[in-house]
């Protein structure tokens, strides 16, 4: 059996302890066991980062990259192994996997900017003889903390900038999909990096709270559910760190009467059923305004039915099984009170059956119509593979049903109108918007925008907003005697 190890100080490391099965969605087939680490184990991570931390940040930016740009090329060499690692452990179409691959490489691509993107400010003669300059000095240890849904991207929004800025790095994947990290860190293994200034550590909440406690550790980057983003914002405040945590969402999209029906109807299907539903940028409902409620219910729900829901590793198939047993379980029970609720079931797709994949996690698209806005599953984030509409008259109702639930990860409009995209735009209370866009995913030179219990902190994943965060600024007042002030 394929036991995962932990990679401290430059080493593979064996980890004595508790272990978690992880298994692949698509068959319940145990993969490998998953370490979980705990206090002492963090402890060894956090103190080998911490011991590199002052040789990594005095190698120049200019020398750190190039760390980066082999990683880059490593990543394109090992990038069909990697995606099949990612389907394997977490269900998504070999499509999917590619498609994230590709945004964690961007990132290292954008990362390899740092020697402009840290530079500082400079202010000659601030007074006579006196300048004021800003510099960017990195923060120390970072931590990252990784959920399930995208096991090879999400890292990527931290790492490369964390390093390239100058900073040693601890990552937790998530236990359900640890399989990636594993290979990831088989690659920054070939890259020679001076030891400990990356560390990869298994485990669930107790290595968690142990990286929130660590006294070395000084910034950590999450991204997860609400209330665990809540707990990490909080408790890694208190410990003095700083902290960005992105959380859960439940994102509406806007349908117009003008909107390109075809169109709009193959996008919002994308959405909502991509990676199964299991996407913090997934359409969870669809606002339909005015005429478009006549007809976008039934094309969506044509569109939701000609999914192949099967094994992401199989030819043909568009959408996997969610993540685990209890997952379905989940779902399943939500749209069960969706139903109890008063919403009508316009496409079913409990029960599902997949010939070959007996023992899969497998839900087909699952569309609720007319679920009360006030109920509890219409606020509650499913995380599958189900889309619930709402029929509205305006788009000032449609943006009003936006801004009055709790998350603000994304919101998209569907129109011809520019005058109603603007003010959309404008509103509409979520930090990523999607015009005639169904996932609002920010390329990794623009921040990860969470708003409201969608993120907790001030400063996003990637782009400048990561170079931010992962630096510090000192700001120096400088004099050098001599009678600056003489005439010449
Ligand atoms: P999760 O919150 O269960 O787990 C995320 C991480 O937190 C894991 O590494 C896990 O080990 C750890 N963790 C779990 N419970 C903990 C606890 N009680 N104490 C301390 N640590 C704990 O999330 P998940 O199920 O892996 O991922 C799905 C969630 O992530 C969804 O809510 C989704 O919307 C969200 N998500 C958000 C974004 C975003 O950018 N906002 C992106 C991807 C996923």
């Amino acid at each position: 059996m394929n036991v995962l190890q932990n990679y401290i100080n430059g080493r593979w490391v064996e980890v004595e302890g508790e272990r978690l099965a992880v298994h692949n969605p698509a068959t319940n087939e145990v993969l490998a066991q998953v370490p979980l680490s705990d206090a002492g184990q963090v402890a060894q991570a956090a103190n080998a980062a911490a011991a590199a931390f002052e040789g990594w940040r005095r190698v120049p930016a200019v020398e750190r990259i190039q760390y980066l740009f082999e990683l880059k090329n490593l990543m394109e060499i090992a990038f069909d192994d990697l995606a099949r690692t990612i389907t394997l452990e977490n269900g998504k179409t070999l499509a999917e996997s590619r498609g994230e691959l590709h945004r964690a490489i961007e990132n290292v691509e954008v990362a390899c900017g740092i020697p402009t993107l840290m530079q500082g400010d400079f202010s000659e003669d601030i007074a006579v003889g006196i300048d004021e300059y800003l510099i960017r000095q990195p923060v120390g240890v970072a931590a990252v903390i990784a959920p399930f849904n995208f096991p090879g991207m999400i890292s990527f929004w931290f790492l490369p900038y964390a390093l390239a800025t100058g900073n040693t790095v601890v990552i937790k994947p998530s236990e359900r999909c640890p399989l990636t990290m594993q290979q990831v860190f088989a690659l920054l293994d070939e890259l020679n990096l001076p030891p400990g200034v990356v560390n990869l550590v298994n485990g669930g909440p107790v290595a968690v709270n142990a990286i929130l406690d660590h006294p070395a550790i000084a910034a950590v980057s999450f991204v997860g559910s609400t209330p665990v983003a809540r707990h990490i914002y909080s408790r890694g405040a208190a410990n003095g760190k700083r902290v960005q945590a992105q959380g859960g969402a439940k994102n509406p999209l806007v349908v117009m009467p003008d909107a390109d029906m075809a169109m709009t109807t193959r996008i919002v299907a994308d959405s909502a059923f991509g990676n199964a539903g299991q996407r913090c940028l997934a359409a969870s409902t669809v606002i339909v305004v005015g005429e478009a409620r006549q007809t976008f219910p039934q094309a969506i729900a044509e569109a939701a039915a000609q999914r192949v829901v099967g094994f992401g590793l199989d030819e043909g198939v568009t959408m996997g099984p969610v993540i685990t047993p209890q997952s379905k379980e989940r779902i399943q029970g939500l749209i069960e009170k969706g139903l109890a609720d008063g919403a009508q079931l316009l496409l079913d797709g409990r029960r599902a059956e997949v010939p070959g994949y007996p023992r899969g996690n497998f839900i087909k698209p699952t569309i609720l119509l007319d679920l009360p806005p006030e109920s509890e599953v219409a606020r509650t984030e499913i995380f599958g593979p189900v889309l619930t509409l709402l029929r509205v008259e305006t788009l000032d109702e449609a943006i009003a049903l936006v801004n009055g639930g709790d998350y603000g990860n994304m919101a998209c409009l569907f129109t011809e109108s520019g005058a109603a995209a603007r003010q959309f735009r404008y509103e509409a209370q979520a930090g990523n918007i999607g015009v005639n866009i169904g996932v609002a995913a920010p390329m990794a030179f623009f921040p990860f925008s969470g708003w409201k219990d969608s993120f907790f902190g001030t400063l996003h994943g990637q782009s400048r907003h990561a170079v931010e965060f992962y630096t510090q600024t000192k700001v120096v007042v400088e004099r050098w005697h001599r009678d600056w002030s003489r005439q010449f």
